[in-house]
């Protein structure tokens, strides 16, 4: 079948060339394949099915939404409306009020595209700073925010006016500062850029962040980071969007990720996990005050889908019932520390980190270098493959292995997964 589809697709397809396998069906955190080997989910469509595959709760609600009605333009239904409800239900109190939300289409791309097309018409400038690492989809705006010149350098040209500078990796911190007294290098140099005249760039609509870096890494910005960013953008006018679109829904122990912080943004993008069981879904939740848009300023066939509406809606209650956050930290922990145990006894875990069930391990050919080592990531990733784990690689160089699985996994799973790790890691080293 994987023949027949690389075949049909040529070069197309992209994660198959990484993990060989064939998907058949999946539950909970468990894909099987068409020959029926079973395998460990931590890579969850990158953060897509955080409540596990074909949830069976949130997908009764997709199949009575089903059979009233599936598609309705963006006209007001009481299903779109309640899942606008539990959006803003879920944001801190005291902000709840300030903030709307619109449906911005089926992808994350798309969600990225109508908020940079948001801040360009509020504040009539075009500009926007991004962040090296930075991931935020595939299509042209989006990837012109996206930092991997891999993706990005066999077109000739890109949304104009976007500079790159760098995000808060402590690991590897591109001032070479230790983070205990670095001051935030990184936020000064972004203040440079907006208070020096002959930074020779414009004067920017918006800075564009994921609160937690996801394809660059899964890595955390350090404590105060995203308050200062904020604060700094608000001294200058400037607006913040938060991509949300991976670290978001539930992924960190939190709704969104910058509610561990006291960052508040101007406006939000989220996707993947907020169809509930993989269906297409993506929103903006913005300030009330940012709003912009005249009467079908912003319209789109598939702006927010019935069946995936009803997914977001089953999705809310599923974990408002279950105390998910809760027990995506416990899970998250768990993780972590048994991460943390395989670090004391190999050479090459150069960095575990990671909030909630959002976590980087970062693979190096020696710990005090850091020089990365993504060859091992790919033995590793293969080892464990072939032993029923899979994830995906990611980060700056290619290193870090990156472990998104669903947010319902057990004690038993992770201690599954970590034993697959151990052995896996023996395996590669070797
Ligand atoms: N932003 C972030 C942070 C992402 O992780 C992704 C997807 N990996 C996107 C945007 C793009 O989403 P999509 O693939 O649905 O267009």
């Amino acid at each position: 079948l994987l023949a027949l589809q690389q075949e049909i697709e040529g070069s197309v397809v992209s994660y198959p060339r990484s993990i060989p396998i064939a998907i058949e069906r999946a539950k909970g955190a468990v894909v099987e394949d068409v020959d029926g080997n079973q395998f460990l989910d931590f890579f969850a469509g990158a953060g897509v099915v955080n409540l596990g595959h074909t949830n069976e709760e949130v997908l009764s609600y997709v199949t009575a939404q089903q059979e009233k009605l599936i598609h309705a333009l963006d006209f007001p239904t009481e299903n779109k409306l309640s899942a606008i409800q539990k959006i803003l239900a879920h944001l801190p109190e005291e902000l709840r009020d300030q903030y709307k939300v619109s449906f911005g289409g089926p992808t994350g791309s798309d969600a990225i595209e109508a908020a940079l097309k948001l801040a360009k018409i509020k504040t009539g400038r075009d500009t926007i700073i991004a962040f090296t690492g930075g991931y935020h989809g595939m299509t042209s705006a989006a990837l012109s925010l996206t930092s991997d010149t891999a993706f990005r350098n066999r077109l000739t040209s890109l949304t104009p006016n976007v500079h790159f500078v760098p995000y808060s990796y402590c690991y590897r911190c591109p001032f070479k500062l230790d983070e205990a007294n670095c001051k935030m290098a990184c936020v000064d140099y972004l203040r440079n850029i907006l208070e020096n005249s002959h930074s020779g760039i414009p004067k920017p609509a918006a800075i564009v962040i994921e609160p937690i870096q996801g394809e660059g890494g899964n890595i955390v910005p350090r404590e105060g980071y995203l308050e200062a960013l904020v604060k700094l953008a608000h001294a200058h006018d400037v607006l913040v969007i938060f991509d949300e679109i991976q670290s978001g829904f539930f992924r960190s122990g939190e709704f969104l990720a910058w509610m561990h912080t006291g960052a508040v943004p101007d406006i939000i993008t989220i996707s993947k996990g907020i169809g509930g069981v993989g269906l297409p879904l993506s929103a903006l939740i913005y300030r009330k005050d940012v709003e912009a848009w005249g009467p079908a300023a912003h319209i789109g066939t598939f702006r927010g889908n019935q069946a995936s509406l009803a997914g977001t809606n089953g999705a809310f209650d599923f974990v408002d019932r279950y105390n998910l956050n809760e027990h995506t930290k416990k899970a998250g922990e768990r993780l972590i520390n048994g991460l943390k145990a395989l670090q004391e006894n190999s050479a090459y875990i150069g960095d575990v980190r990671g909030r909630g069930l959002m976590i980087g391990v970062e693979l190096v050919k020696d710990k005090k270098t850091k020089e990365p080592f993504p060859a091992l990531v790919k033995r590793f990733r293969n080892e464990c493959m072939q032993r029923g784990l899979i994830f995906e690689v990611g980060g700056h160089y290619n290193n870090v292995v990156r472990l998104v699985p669903p947010l319902i996994i057990t004690d038993a799973i992770i201690d599954n997964a970590l034993a697959i790790m151990e052995v896996a890691l023996a395996e590669s080293e070797s």
